[in-house]
Order: structure tokens, then sequence, then C-alpha cells
């Protein structure tokens, strides 16, 4: 750096104003207005030391009280925004789990909503004015939709196969068979948390064939469960074999054994009647003999993060009594989305309508090309050259491990940097995960997909759309 650069930066050093100073312009009182005098005296301050840092360097930036205050402000207003934003999953996948799965009907939103912001009876039953529980609020509806004897709720799918295992196998065997030891993501690999359950872990069968005699073989009087786990992420396919569950309860029940199944994602509804693929219901897993069944509340049931367990009375009490319930139970702003989830269920009718998640799996390719149609100028507005917009079919999946080779047709606006730059396609990504409602898609060969399946707030993505910068 020159000696005449630096002798302009001291003296421009001397010049920059004081923290009180830059309080009193414009947009320092509209920062304390908004985000309090604490937050702006802190943000006055980090964007004086970026002044005086750009000056050292001797890089442009604003030195007036007017200029540092609005920098002051750009930066709270950017941190404003909550980290756990609505965002737009135009991903393609439907039940995203790092997106936040299943979407609530405005039903269970009105009703979680309700318990908010009031008291409810969550363990208190209001005919008698005594002590209720509460699973009171769901048991029956459960029982109803299943075809169960009892049932009870725990945090997720996840800690309703560790209570299961915990209570009825722990210091005992757990039988299953080698081509259902799964892995869901992240850490939840069923050796694992047979292991933690405290379980012995009795593998039988191969990868692709188990047969009825490897589980008797292996049954013993130290068998405390027979487990079942539907492969719902992925398949086993060619010279394959497994024991169906109706034929493994009885192998279990002749050794007087409970058969657990884990049915994973698990569905109350028979998807088949909606145009989708059959998924195993819970009531066929009931109704096929496994004495305790689990699956989750957040994937393709449609409702709150939450595992359920239903099954046989007496297993269904030793699992109440266990320590762990309580550690694993869920509040009641999850429990009244739940019970308004499942009273949708009673009316089969105007269940793919009313459930998000069964309408946006059931929405036509027709519905996807005329959301196409009518945001594609939307968004070549704001594109301009840079950019070539392709209508595209594509599929897209329904997610969290459910129905894994299942794939459902739809539209893409395919979004082409017209130079080809990756780097170009990138900052595009960036700039749409950057918008106030952010924008997510998928980039695939060169392009970034938005899958429309998923948008049904048009007016709110074109109005977060106005605040992307031209590329
Ligand atoms: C998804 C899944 C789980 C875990 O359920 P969460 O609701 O994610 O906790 C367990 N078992 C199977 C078979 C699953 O598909």
């Amino acid at each position: 750096m020159s000696s005449g650069s630096s002798v302009a930066d001291v003296s421009a050093l001397r010049r920059l104003p004081s923290v009180d100073q830059v309080l009193k312009a414009g947009p320092a009182l509209a920062a304390v207005e908004r985000f309090g005098r604490a937050e702006a005296t802190e943000a006055v301050r980090t964007a004086l030391d970026a002044a005086r840092a750009a000056l050292r360097a001797g890089t442009p930036a604003p030195v007036d009280a007017e200029g540092i205050a609005a920098a002051a402000l750009a930066a709270l207003a950017a941190d404003a925004r909550a980290s756990l934003c609505p965002v737009f999953n135009l991903t393609g996948t439907v039940l995203h789990t790092n997106l936040g799965r299943a979407l609530l009907a405005e039903e269970a939103v009105e009703a979680a909503v309700a318990a908010m912001r009031s008291a409810v009876a969550l363990e208190y039953d209001l005919d008698s004015g005594k002590r209720g529980e509460r699973d009171d609020h769901v048991r029956d509806l459960l029982c109803r939709l299943t075809g169960a004897e009892d049932a009870t709720v725990v945090n997720n799918n996840a800690a309703a196969v560790l209570l299961v295992l915990n209570t009825l196998a722990a210091g005992r065997d757990s039988i299953v068979s080698r081509g259902e030891l799964i892995e869901i993501g992240g850490a939840f690999r069923m050796p694992d948390i047979m292991a933690r359950a405290g379980t012995r872990l009795v593998e039988v069968g191969t990868t692709n064939r188990t047969h009825p005699k490897d589980y008797r073989g292996a049954l013993s009087p130290e068998t405390g469960l027979i487990v079942k786990v539907h492969t719902s992420n992925y398949r086993i396919e060619g010279f394959t074999a497994e024991v169906p569950p109706k034929e493994l309860a009885a192998i279990g029940h002749e050794a007087h054994v409970p058969l657990f199944n884990d049915l994973g994602s698990g569905t109350l509804a028979d998807l088949a009647a909606y145009g989708l693929v059959h998924e195993p219901t819970v009531r066929e897993a009931v109704a096929e003999g496994a004495d305790i069944v689990t699956f989750s509340g957040d994937k393709l049931l449609g409702g709150p993060q939450t595992g359920f367990i239903v099954g046989r009375r007496d297993l269904i009490a030793a699992i109440n009594k266990n320590p762990m319930k309580r550690a694993l139970r869920v509040d009641k702003i999850r429990l009244a989305a739940l019970e308004a989830t499942l009273k949708l269920y009673l009316d089969p009718d105007r269940l793919a309508r009313r459930l998000p998640t069964l309408r946006l799996l059931t929405r036509q390719p027709a519905e996807m090309a005329a959301v196409a149609a009518r945001v594609r100028p939307v968004l070549a507005a704001k594109l301009g050259e840079a950019f070539t917009i392709e209508e595209r079919a594509c599929k897209s999946q329904i997610g969290s491990g459910a129905l894994p080779l299942e794939t459902l047709a739809s539209t893409a606006l395919a979004l082409i940097p017209a130079d080809g730059s990756g780097r170009r396609l990138a900052a595009l990504a960036d700039a749409l995960r950057g918008l106030p409602v952010p924008v997510v898609g998928r980039v695939e060969d060169g392009a970034l997909l938005l899958d429309l399946r998923c948008l049904e707030d048009e007016a709110g993505f074109a109005a977060s759309l106005a605040h992307l910068e031209p590329a």
C-alpha cells in the first residue's frame, strides 16, 4: 500500500463518527424502534468496526453516521428472519425429513394453537373432575382406526421402538431376520437401538432369504420378542423369501412369544383407494396377528411428529409402566394436533382434500402443469436473459423412506444458466435460499429444478421472488 493512501486512511479513521453520533442517525433510530436499544447499539458497534477495518484495508465503505447506521439496520433486518423459518419445498420430495416432513391440516393447526393459548384438560377427566391420562385423548380413536385393543403415543417412532424393545425384551433375546436390520438415517440402526434397549439381538436367516425354520430354531426360554421390521426405505428383490407376518405371529404364539411389527411409516388409510400404491395399513398389521405395532405420526399419516404403539392391552399396560415412557411423552400442543388429525380419518371421502400430505401426494400432473404456466412468467421476469426456463416432466418422491421405489409424475420448471455456468447456477440456488421465504429446489444435470407438486401458495411464492436480486 502506498504511504499516500495510508495518510488518507488515518485522517478518515479520525473522522469516523462515535457510537452515540451514529445512534442519532435516522436508520439507527428505526433500528432502536424495531429491535431495541441494546441490539441496535451492538449492531452500530459492529458496523463501525467494519468501517474501520475497511478503511485500514483501503476498501470502500460508508464512513458517515447515516451510512454506518444504515449498514447496522440492514444487518439486524437480515438476522431477523427466524432460523426455523417457513420455506417453499420444491425439492419434489413430499415428506422431506430435513424440511420437517408432513404439513398439518388446518384442523390440526387450529387445535394446536388453541392448546398453546389456553389451559387444556391434558390429564384431567372433565366428566369426573378427577385425574385423567394424556393418552385418553387419542386412545379410542387409535383403537377405532386400527382395530387394536389399546394404544399409546410417544415422541416419535424411534422412541416407540426403543420403548417396546426395552419394556418387552430387556435382558432377553429379540429375534430379527438379517434382511430387516435397517438403518433409517442418522444414527437409527436397528442393532444399535436394540443394544441401547438392553435386548440381545438374535439374527436369523440371510440378507435375502429367511424361513419359518430359522425363527423356530432361534426360539428359546430366553426369547422376549420376535421382531418384524417393515423395510420401508429399501427393497430386496430377486431370489428372496420372508415369512409373512401372519405365519410369524403363529410361530411366536405357539411359543408364547409376542410378535412386534415396526411398520415405520404405516398408514391408517388404504392408499390404493386414492390412486397410490398400497402400503401396509396398521389395521392389516394388527389383523395379521402382531401383538404390538409401531408407526410414525409425521410420515404418511400426515400429522405432527409422534410415535404410536398399538396392540395387546396387557403389553401396552406394561409399556405405560416403564419409567422411560415419561421421558418420551408428547406435549399438549402435539397431542391436540394429533387428535384433530386422527379425526379426519373418520371421513375418508374428504381426507384427500383436508390432509395436506394426501392432497399433495394425489395432486395430478395437469394441476402441476397449470401451476407451471402461472409461475413461469414470474420467474422469467426476475431471471431475465441470464437463465432459460424449461417446463419438464419429472418424478416426485414420497419421502421419509416410505414407498422408496414409487415415484409420482410431476412437472418442474428447470432453470438453466444461459452460459452453462455451474457457478451461476449455484449462485441462483443460493439466492433463492436467501429469500424471505426461501425456495429450495434440487440441482440436476446442470439445471435447478423446481418441482411444483408442493407449491400451493403461488401468491406467497411471487411475493418472496420479488426480493430476488437480478442475476
Ligand atoms: C421412519 C422409521 C422409523 C423411525 O421413525 P421416526 O418417526 O423417524 O422416529 C423406525 N422404523 C421404521 C421401519 C421407519 O421407517
